[in-house]
């Protein structure tokens, strides 16, 4: 047996889930209190927020330099969201996964599935809000977005809590706290039994 066969096989999980629902906020405790777990930096087109940091929460690129990533191959998985161009750089995920370290993405969920077709052992977690009323009171409470945009939001969140069922597991973020302890959980966990039953 060579030392790549004999070398635990790290797990890539997939974080995913409606826009609104906390993915943020579970993704930053981790970042805070759980070193062990890399987590890997996307590249966006997306201007940069004042608290973001280039290489830290993101690659701020332009169109060109996406597009050439893209042509190049570079990219795991890589959507459109929202006017901007979001994507997972490919070479470094896959050498965290190599070396044995869980890594973990935190991409939307047309990402999601394009890592499960191009790896079909990745963990994908939906993290989902306790109940609808709740997540359209964070959604509607975000800001001072007028009607339409609204609607628009709430009818996109309705279709993305519908893909639940692609997912291995549901965490509920219901705390913080919570959700990332159970989403750390299962970065650690050989055991691929969901945290909520999927609907039937
Ligand atoms: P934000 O602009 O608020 O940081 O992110 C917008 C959406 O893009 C979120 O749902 C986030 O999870 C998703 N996202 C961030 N990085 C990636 C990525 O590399 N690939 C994909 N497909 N989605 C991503």
């Amino acid at each position: 047996m060579t030392n790549e066969e004999a070398r635990p096989a790290a797990r890539l999980t997939v974080l995913s889930g409606p826009s609104g629902v906390g993915k943020d906020s579970v993704i930053e405790l981790i970042r805070a209190r759980s070193p062990w777990v890399w987590l890997s930096v996307s590249v966006t087109t997306r201007p940069r927020r004042e608290y973001e940091v280039d290489g830290v929460h993101y690659h701020f690129v332009d169109r060109a330099e996406f597009a050439d990533l893209v042509d190049r191959g570079q990219l795991l998985e890589w959507a459109e969201f929202a006017g901007n161009l979001y994507g997972t750089p490919r070479g470094p995920v896959e050498q965290r996964l190599r070396a044995g370290v869980p890594a973990l993405l935190k991409i939307d969920l047309q990402g999601a599935r394009q890592v499960r077709q191009a790896m079909s052992e990745a963990f994908l977690v939906f993290l989902a809000p306790p109940s609808w009323e709740e997540l359209k009171r964070r959604l509607i409470g975000r800001g001072t977005d007028d009607p339409e945009t609204v609607r628009a939001r709430l009818e996109h969140a309705r279709a993305e809590l519908a893909a639940e069922s692609e997912f291995d597991a549901t965490v509920i973020n219901d705390s913080v706290e919570h959700a990332s302890h159970e989403l750390l959980r299962l970065l650690g966990s050989p055991v691929m039994t969901p945290v909520r039953p999927r609907h039937t």
